[in-house]
């Protein structure tokens, strides 16, 4: 059985009831490589202060500080700014400290965070794998920030040296995404530590489906790391992409930077009221969802591979995987046309031909899968 919080309570024993308070803030060596990293407007920008940042007592019942309306309750009170409870709690899951995470409307507010936080417009510069997640170069082009792609090997794996190269002085960060999107396989965790240890600039690893990968996850070791910024969603593995949850684990000295930058009341009461609810419910049934999408994603694979129209299944440590077929376009369409959506990455560098599918229901999976059976080329 896969699954983060087992990974975690095997290597930590002091995930047990006894011992919550144990999970404290990572101490790190005293070093200003993240400060220089910061654009200068952002480290001497005065964040705008909510009348929930001003007061964060427990004692007072009269609210008259927020311009709040008094009557219709229960949504009438701006939520907790800095989503302290529900922080505590995903502590507990993550087996990371409080202190070390930060929550966004989704990975992509932290995303686009990180840009703004540590990258000068037109100056400085980030690079990342080649092909991955769509969102770097979309916040890098509206940050107007120089977006370097370096190119993965027939094996979608990448060398650190490779991505060291390609840095300047003005290179500022650094994307991997483990397991990657859209080609579905871990990346080469010796690598990944070569980049943190030997880059000096901000390395963002996103772990949005670890849940899915028996790699060991980065955000166990981010106490050795303080130039490390793990991202991880409530949208794959926790199954609620509606919420719009995304977590961002970094040192202390980089949430600081993100709190400061992110708007206020970035995440709704709704979503802070649902993630508790989820995550109160514990971790067995998310668990067990996680390990059916692991034995479909088996199943699937090999019936897929065994297709005609199929010339390639890609190993895949995600809840989806990438394969190469005879004509992608094509293929692509013919689904539609009987309600299947699948991702077509044919235009994708690396991935000529390539479809990408995502591991869903039984019935569904053999909805596609019989609908492929048939297809005729
Ligand atoms: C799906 C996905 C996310 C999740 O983004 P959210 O904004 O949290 O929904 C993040 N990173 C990658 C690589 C993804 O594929």
């Amino acid at each position: 059985m896969i699954c983060d919080f087992q990974v975690s309570s095997l290597q930590f024993p002091l995930t047990s009831k006894r011992s919550k308070t144990a999970i404290t803030s990572l101490q790190l060596p005293y070093n200003n490589m993240i400060e220089s990293l910061v654009r200068k407007n952002i480290q001497q920008l005065k964040p705008y202060s909510s009348a929930r940042d001003e007061y964060k007592g427990k004692t007072a019942s009269v609210f008259l500080d927020a311009n709040e309306n008094p009557y219709g309750s229960p949504l009438n009170r701006y939520p907790d700014p800095l989503q302290e409870e529900l922080k505590r709690k995903i502590a507990e899951v993550k087996q990371v400290p409080a202190e070390n995470i930060f929550l966004g409307n989704g990975s992509d507010e932290a995303i686009d965070l990180v840009f703004r936080v540590f990258c000068e417009p037109r100056i400085d510069n980030v690079v990342a794998i080649d092909p991955t997640y769509g969102m770097y170069e979309v916040c890098a082009n509206i940050n107007d920030v120089e977006y370097r792609k370096v190119a993965l090997d027939e094996h979608f794996q990448i060398k650190a040296e490779q991505l060291l190269k390609a840095c300047d002085q003005h290179t500022k960060l650094i994307f991997l995404c483990s397991p990657n999107n859209p080609t579905g396989n871990d990346i080469c965790r010796e690598e990944i530590v070569k980049v943190i240890e030997q880059f000096r600039g901000i390395v963002i690893v996103d772990e949005a489906y670890s849940d899915f990968s028996e790699q060991r996850p980065f955000r166990l070791d981010l106490g050795k790391y303080e130039n490390l910024i793990v991202y991880n969603t409530f949208s794959k593995a926790y199954g609620h992409a509606a919420i719009r949850l995304g977590m961002a684990f970094a040192s202390t000295e980089i949430i600081a930077l993100f709190n400061k930058v992110k708007y206020p009341y970035n995440v709704n009461e709704l979503t802070q009221q649902k993630a508790k609810e989820l995550l109160a419910e514990g971790m067995s049934k998310i668990c067990q969802r996680i390990n059916l999408i692991l034995d479909e994603r088996t199943t699937v694979m090999q019936a897929f591979a065994q297709l005609p129209l199929c010339e390639q299944v890609y190993p895949s440590n995600a809840n989806f995987f990438l394969a190469k077929v005879s004509d992608a376009n094509r293929i692509y369409n013919y689904l539609v046309d009987k309600g299947i959506i699948v991702r077509n990455r044919n235009s994708v560098h690396l991935c000529g031909n390539c479809l990408r599918v995502t591991i869903g229901t039984k019935e569904e999976n053999t909805q596609l899968l019989s609908a492929l059976r048939v297809y005729k080329p």
